[in-house]
């Protein structure tokens, strides 16, 4: 399920989501819990703010936004290593050779991800797929998989039985690539990094 970020939400309980509003509405009322928390958080601050109600104290103010920015639950985020960059290594795709895409692959000392860019810069045709493969046949199917800016998350997925997944990388800048293997524990692979 795709999310939204704070910067949306925030527009949202403002009444300036404009477009996005109607999609905001449907994605709170098919029940997603961590966007209505923010939600509910953020109308708390609102309310304080215009003096619908007594204003709540500073401290407590200060511990509703605090509140926010914690809104998710603690995650044990697990960084994972490039090991592989095939634009560090142009050679071996041979002169000639049909262009596979960017092949990146990555590591931690549990699992191994192998992903491939397809698509040039600059084109909003890019895909990012991926397998995931754990080394302790652990595993992998039906995990989230996430694609996250500094603001929001742009795009979201499952893994397939074998661990696969594509997602479309038409949207800028994404940061991070997040694999949530529990719901308290999830991989990181940082992208963008040359
Ligand atoms: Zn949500």
């Amino acid at each position: 399920m795709r999310h939204y970020g704070l910067g949306q939400w925030s527009d949202y309980v403002r009444g300036e989501a404009g477009d996005d509003e109607a999609e905001l509405s449907r994605h709170l009322e098919a029940g997603c819990e961590s966007c209505q928390r923010v939600v509910t958080s953020l109308r708390e601050v609102a309310s304080g703010a215009s003096g619908e109600r007594p204003p709540i104290s500073a401290p407590a103010s200060a511990e509703t936004i605090k509140g926010i920015a914690l809104y998710k639950e603690p995650v044990e985020r697990q960084v994972m290593d490039l090991v592989w960059d095939s634009a560090r290594a142009p050679w071996l795709l041979g002169e000639g050779s049909h262009d596979p895409g960017r092949q990146l692959h990555y590591a931690n000392s549990e699992f191994v991800l192998n992903a491939r860019v397809e698509g040039g810069a600059g084109t909003n045709a890019s895909t990012l797929s991926g397998r995931l493969q754990s080394l302790f046949q652990v595993g992998v199917h039906d995990l989230e998989v996430r694609l996250v800016s500094e603001r929001a998350v742009l795009d979201s997925g499952a893994t397939g039985t074998l661990g696969e997944f594509e997602l479309p990388l038409s949207e800028a800048d994404p940061v991070e690539l997040q694999i949530a293997l529990t719901d308290a524990r999830e991989l990181i692979v940082t992208l963008g990094e040359e």
